[in-house]
């Protein structure tokens, strides 16, 4: 593997006081249900608000997101609550003004190839969470982090959210195998994302125990006030008393590896 940038130089993991938790609903919906989902969140602690405005949507006529009018409500939420926010960035055209509001940029798991955009969130100073596309080798993708580390910034955080495989009963399969390679090669800290990487909600709470237990620094997760009524990724979202266990759960086990 030809990499420079985002390898390890020294052999020492730097290990957090407790795993790092982004959560929010899969899709910014409006200013109301934001600001219901977010003091839920603040009540437990969170500091990582995620909610996308623009949504990648494998079908055309799926909600595509707000666009800047959810940037805005990002905007007056950070403000009300203080929350660092975790936004992906679809297009070139928006991260300019995407980044007064927007601490964490996402490239999602469609664009981890798109070469042109890794550049172009290689010159911010802002920290970016590089998502695995879902046929990327572990190679592929840390070559992706490569390019952005290589225009400057090296303030990036890896998410596995499962890759395409066989089995059909989940959305993905989470490969939790790639994060102790990640941990043991690179310098970069890992996340796991167990909504996209299982489908089902059912399965997060599980995923999310062993994605720590595998030395994974953190979580993203789509939580809701209403899963059922989310307007993307229903399936898939918790609501905020399945993530306190999950936080409860996930501390202690992070404590003892
Ligand atoms: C998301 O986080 O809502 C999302 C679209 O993720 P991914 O790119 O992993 O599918
Ligand atoms: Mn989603």
């Amino acid at each position: 593997m030809k990499l420079k940038r985002v390898l390890k130089d020294k052999n020492v993991n730097i290990k957090q006081e407790k795993p790092l938790i982004i959560a929010g609903p899969c899709s910014v919906e409006d200013y109301d249900t934001m600001d219901k989902i977010a003091a839920g969140l603040k009540e437990l602690n969170i500091e990582y608000l995620r909610g996308g405005a623009f949504k990648p949507r494998t079908s055309p006529y799926s909600f595509q997101g707000l666009k800047d009018e959810g940037i805005e409500i990002l905007k007056n939420i950070k403000e009300r609550y203080g929350f660092k926010i975790v936004s992906e960035v679809l297009d070139l055209r928006d991260i300019e003004y995407m980044i007064e509001v927007v601490d964490v940029l996402q490239i999602g798991t469609r664009n981890m190839y798109n070469y042109p955009l890794l550049k172009e969130v290689g010159q911010t100073k802002k920290t970016i969470l590089l998502k695995r596309a879902f046929s990327a080798t572990i190679e592929e993708w840390l070559n992706a982090a490569e390019y952005i580390a290589l225009e400057g910034n090296d303030d990036i955080i890896l998410c596995e959210r499962g890759i395409r495989t066989f089995e059909t009963y989940t959305r993905n399969t989470l490969d939790l195998n790639s994060i102790p390679v990640i941990k043991q090669k690179t310098k970069l800290k890992v996340l796991v994302d167990p909504s996209h990487g299982t489908g089902r909600r059912e399965l997060v709470r599980p995923m999310s125990r062993a994605a720590i237990a595998a030395g994974a620094d953190g979580l993203i997760i789509e939580a809701h006030i209403e899963p059922d009524k989310a307007f993307s990724d229903s399936e898939q979202t918790i609501d905020l008393k399945e993530l306190k266990l999950i936080i409860e759960e996930t501390n202690r086990i992070y404590m003892c590896i």
